[in-house]
């Protein structure tokens, strides 16, 4: 199957639900597993994951600096063990780079080129992930478990620097997704100047669940470690819970308060 494209013609933060469709249909991309390869693989999908005694047909466990990156000295390329482009950053590069948008756009205009940023960083991410993970493991996404899928998805962004996450679904019937998000790279290199600043990863969560759950999601931060808390929290859900969320964190209220008014919506 070739790999979809996404419209640019679209909203940027509202592909069509055809688009969210497509990358989720994407097949398996068996190029991107080429360096997981054992010689024992065949190299097709099978009805369900099977459990296979012993070595791998694919490698699964890379999520280390040398085992993850592959470090081209002559070249001065870096790429990752799915045959990505990469470049290792600083936290200086970080507030430097956050800095100079705000000088150019201004505080609110930054934060919304930020988030647009994330939510195409999503779906590129969902695109590439969707296809070698079919691939990695030999099965369909549809044959995957929820919080197997997820967690595959996120490893590579912790062995990346963009931290560790914890998930909770228990208010999915109400339309509420929420996400902790420990040692935000943002947050993290910007430190606590009293305000939310992981626009990014608000974009990439809203990316992220709208192709996972094929329909247009939107994404806030309701508490964030540059806020002075231990760690971030989001909530992903329709555009008028997340309007009304950030409106109320703009008034002030906690994530425990956002949370409560959420769930009476
Ligand atoms: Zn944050």
């Amino acid at each position: 199957m070739s790999r979809a494209a996404i419209d640019t013609e679209e909203v940027l933060d509202k592909p069509s639900p055809k688009t969210l469709q497509m990358i989720w249909k994407e097949g398996a991309d068996w190029k991107a597993v080429n360096l997981l390869r054992r010689p024992t693989a065949v190299g097709e999908l099978k009805p369900a994951i099977e459990v296979i005694p012993g070595l791998q047909p694919f490698e699964h466990n890379y999520y280390t600096t040398p085992a993850f990156f592959r470090h081209d000295a002559d070249r001065g390329v870096l790429t990752n063990v799915y045959g990505q482009r990469c470049m290792r950053v600083s936290e200086d590069f970080m507030i430097a780079m956050l800095g100079a948008l705000e000088d150019e756009v201004g505080q609110a205009g930054a934060t919304e080129i930020m988030y647009k940023c994330g939510y195409r960083w999503g779906l590129e991410d969902m695109r590439s992930f969707c296809g070698r993970a079919q691939a990695e493991f030999q099965v369909q996404l549809e044959k995957m478990r929820v919080g197997f899928m997820l967690e595959e998805w996120w490893w590579p962004l912790t062995i990346t620097g963009w931290g560790t996450w914890r998930y909770d679904f228990r208010q999915k019937d109400k339309g509420l997704l929420y996400v902790e998000l420990y040692e935000s790279a943002v947050a993290k290199s910007i430190g606590d100047i009293g305000a939310a600043v992981c626009y990014f990863y608000a974009g990439m969560f809203a990316a992220v669940f709208s192709v996972l759950s094929r329909r247009n999601l939107a994404s806030v931060e309701m508490q964030c470690y540059s806020m002075g808390e231990d760690y971030c929290r989001f909530v992903i859900s329709d555009y008028d819970k997340v309007d009304a969320a950030a409106f109320w964190r703009s008034q002030g209220a906690t994530a425990k308060d956002i949370t409560k008014k959420l769930q009476a919506m």
